[in-house]
């Protein structure tokens, strides 16, 4: 097959758009501001303007036979429509599959960027052969997209894959959607950051007693981590320790056969993977304990070649 397609990942700040191989090599990557402000209609035909010099670029005699559109917001697929997004105000019910469709002349499929991921990773990346999957994407908020049977599952309204709104403990502390004890509430970048000032008066000598605080990120409690500090490693193994709970749910309700951390705050990888590793291996039922946990390999192309996926499953 020589088919090639378009792989578009829209989000708040930037607009990657790819020309992606049905192998899954990105030949050309192209990025453009989202300036979302100016409207749908004006950032579509800068999109559509941006696809069209990818083509030229790979040759006008190579043919693109298809689009795929990941886009950060909740997204009604099956209707092309972009419902509404917190990066994008103002953009209500957006038919972003049929304004594409029409400008670049080729089918256009449109998922969520968690969904989009998550088959990206499926089908090219550390969830290949595994049908059954969820990805979760780890950073500020804990969100992810579900692979059942090979295909997206999106449940009755599109809202499948909230994974970080798992409760895992009615007491916990407080989730940014308002609830108490979600996984997000752990796993997530405030509620790491509020582990280490948690457990800071017990750690004196940690690096990160010299730290300001408020500036703190996990990339830096992953520096410290790895430098041997005892705060920065236990506060990810508390922080994997949730997670594997809220993994062990879904694994015991589901029988998926694969994790894939992607995100920031899983580049802290092994810290967090090993103690969700071990939880997961303890609530897991059957065969349930066979499942790993592994980090996402398509890293910062994986909206481009998730979105072409998407546009895979047209032809
Ligand atoms: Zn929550």
């Amino acid at each position: 097959m020589n088919d090639l397609f378009f792989g578009i990942d829209i989000g708040g700040t930037t607009v990657n758009v790819g020309v992606v191989t049905s192998e899954g090599q990105v030949l050309v990557e192209q990025k453009i501001p989202s300036t979302v402000e100016q409207g749908a209609a004006v950032v579509l035909t800068r999109i559509a303007d941006t696809a069209n010099k990818c083509r030229e670029i790979v040759g006008n005699d190579r043919s693109i036979v298809a689009a795929g559109i990941g886009v950060a917001g909740l997204v009604d697929g099956k209707n092309g429509l972009l419902h509404q997004a917190t990066n994008f105000p103002g953009w209500m019910d957006v038919p972003l599959t049929a304004k594409l469709t029409g400008i670049l002349k080729l089918p256009v499929a449109m998922d969520n960027d968690a969904n989009v991921a998550a088959l990206g990773e499926y089908t090219f990346g550390a969830g290949r052969g595994f049908p059954h999957m969820m990805m979760v994407t780890l950073g500020t908020g804990v969100g992810a997209g579900l692979v059942l049977g090979g295909q997206i599952y999106r449940g009755a309204h599109g809202a499948a894959g909230e994974f970080g709104h798992i409760t895992i403990d009615k007491n916990g502390p407080r989730c940014a959607c308002g609830r108490a004890g979600c996984v997000e509430a752990y796993v997530g970048t405030n509620g790491i950051l509020r582990r280490v000032r948690e457990l800071l008066p017990q750690f004196p000598d940690s690096g990160l007693a010299s730290c300001d605080l408020g500036s703190l990120t996990p990339k830096d409690i992953h520096r410290q981590a790895c430098a041997g500090d005892a705060l920065a490693q236990l506060v990810f193994h508390d922080a994997g320790e949730s997670l594997g709970y809220g993994l062990g749910s879904v694994v015991n309700l589901l029988d998926i056969q694969r994790i894939v951390l992607g995100g920031g705050v899983a580049a802290a990888g092994d810290f967090i993977i090993k103690s969700a590793q071990n939880i997961l291996n303890k609530v897991a039922l059957n065969s349930g304990q066979t499942v790993e946990i592994v980090q996402a390999e398509l890293g910062e192309l994986a909206g481009i070649v998730g979105a072409a996926s998407l546009a895979m499953s047209l032809t």
